[in-house]
């Protein structure tokens, strides 16, 4: 039998991306497909989600007011790489939804002031839809991602649409892709949450006072997942858990890990359109075209030391104020930087300052920039990845794909996916890049100099390409994964 999935979420490529988050979500129904789930996503209305569904897209269900708003939930398709695309419904709520700026914050970088009420709101009808509130609609699962979908489940929970108030009407899941984000509000807004008393408690969406949203899905989902074995471990830690680390410790038989894949349809650099030579683990000499493009564009000299790349946001999770410092030295030990990201004022303008000052050996570009992000991948010889936490991470799979070497700090999904160079794993042939334990001026310094060494040794350089673009991770293994605790979530019922 397939089991039907509604999963619940604030960002989906290829409609709206600001992180990992959208990648996932948007890879799951396709790669759920091939174990017998059908999986439904539900967005919300932004103009660009909206923008996809034609002049007359069908409406399932209105809602005169949703926490006060009207709203409709319209039908459509979403797919990458696939013509006819999975489906969609989308929350079309335009006194939320429909402005101009991001998902969660205005032009000038600021929090949307009612982002609770706009996630409130999406929570609230993902709960309706769930809880059969929507005649031609119905699922096995919710699957929630995120504090923007936590509140999906307490609504479940606590009121849902149908039902008698008695408990989760559905067996759920949700997914933590990052701790750092919990969706905190005062305890003044539970009036306008449409929840019983009961609600506000402590194994509820109550927290330190106020009201989490993250914590309230935590409190109430079946499961718990996180985007990585190790991550899923690191968060009953005070220093990952981030003030949560108490519940997840107390629900530790729940929670597990699955770790994130990639989409070899966009990922490959055999047939990325976007790279001017493409080339396979056999024939890496071909890299070398993309090298110099790649120099080119961002102004740099060649040199017969490695390209370094970081395609990242620029913060402090990140790791980017020690890379900064430590950009002098690398520099000195005759390597090269390109560096695309935007985030923190003070980051993107240290690293316009860092570029000023090694013209031709530091290269910056601050934005947003798909197509030059696999540029960076198909022609850079190493690419940076020096987190603080990383519940999973993508770009170091990008660069294993791409024979671009990542170098990581061990935690979180890089821990997991990337095998650090030490001399057993080199002489087994298994290595695939470069680990480093802390992430200080130090361990990042000694990490840069060990991974000029190894690159200035040709063999065992291709040998850690080739093994890492040998590695499988596309989505069949962790689609499974998935598919398996679905299938164990829903079989008793
Ligand atoms: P996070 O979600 O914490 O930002 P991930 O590594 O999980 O980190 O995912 C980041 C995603 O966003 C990757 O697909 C990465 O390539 C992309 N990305 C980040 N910054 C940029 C940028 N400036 N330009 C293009 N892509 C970017």
């Amino acid at each position: 039998m397939t089991l039907s999935i509604l999963s619940v979420a604030s960002e989906a490529v290829p409609l709206v991306k600001t992180g990992g988050l959208a990648d996932v979500v948007g890879a799951l129904p396709a790669a759920l497909a091939a174990h017998d789930v059908a999986m439904t996503t539900l967005l919300p209305g932004y103009p660009a989600v909206t923008a996809t569904l034609g002049k007359k897209p069908k409406v399932l269900h209105t809602w005169d007011r949703l926490l006060g708003e009207p709203a409709r939930l319209l039908a459509g398709k979403i797919g990458v790489g696939s013509s006819e695309g999975h489906p969609l419904l989308v929350l079309d709520a335009p006194g939320l939804f429909a402005r101009e700026g991001g998902p969660y914050v205005d032009a000038t970088g600021r929090d949307w002031p009612d982002n609770w009420k706009r996630f409130a709101a999406f929570g609230r009808a993902a709960a309706d839809i769930a809880g059969g509130g929507v005649k031609t609609l119905t699922f096995d699962l919710i699957h929630a991602h995120d504090w923007q979908a936590g509140m999906a489940l307490a609504y479940l929970r606590f009121a849902p649409f149908s039902g008698d108030g008695a408990g989760p009407q559905l067996p759920s899941v949700i997914t933590i892709h990052n701790m750092a984000f919990q969706g905190h509000y005062g305890a003044d807004l539970f009036p306008a949450l449409g929840l019983p008393p009961q609600a506000m408690a402590i194994d509820g969406i109550e927290y330190h006072g106020g009201i989490s949203f993250l914590k309230a899905g935590l409190a109430a989902a079946s499961r718990i997942t996180t985007v990585s074995p190790t991550y899923a471990r690191e968060i009953r830690e005070p220093g990952f858990g981030m003030g949560l680390e108490g519940l997840i410790r107390a629900r530790e038989g729940e929670v597990s890990g699955i770790v994130n894949g990639i989409d070899p349809a966009v990922w490959n650099p055999a047939s990325d359109a976007a790279l001017k030579s493409g080339y396979t683990a056999r024939a890496l000499a071909k890299r070398a075209t993309n090298k110099r493009a790649l120099e080119a564009e961002f102004g740099l000299e060649k040199g017969d030391g490695p390209l370094f790349v970081v395609i990242s946001r620029l913060t402090w999770q990140k790791g980017m104020d020690v890379l900064l410092e430590a950009a002098d030295h690398l520099v000195g030990i005759g390597a090269r930087l390109a560096l695309l990201g935007s985030g923190d004022a003070a980051l993107e303008s240290g690293f316009h300052a860092a570029a000023a000052r090694h013209p031709g050996r530091i290269g910056v570009r601050i934005g947003y920039d798909e197509a030059l992000s696999h540029r960076m991948l198909g022609g850079g010889d190493a690419i940076l990845v020096p987190s603080r936490f990383e519940p999973c991470g993508l770009t170091q799979l990008y660069g294993l794909a791409y024979g671009c070497v990542p170098v990581v700090s061990r935690t979180g999904g890089l821990a997991d996916t990337v095998i650090d160079a030490n001399l057993a794993a080199r002489q087994a042939g298994v290595a695939t890049g470069v680990q480093f334990d802390g992430v200080r001026w130090q361990t990042l310094a000694d990490a840069l100099t060990r991974t000029v060494q190894l690159y200035r040794d040709p063999a065992a350089w291709r040998s850690l390409q080739r093994a890492g673009m040998g590695a499988d991770f596309t989505w069949t293994g962790s689609g499974e994964a998935y598919a398996d605790l679905y299938k164990s979530l829903t079989v008793t019922r």
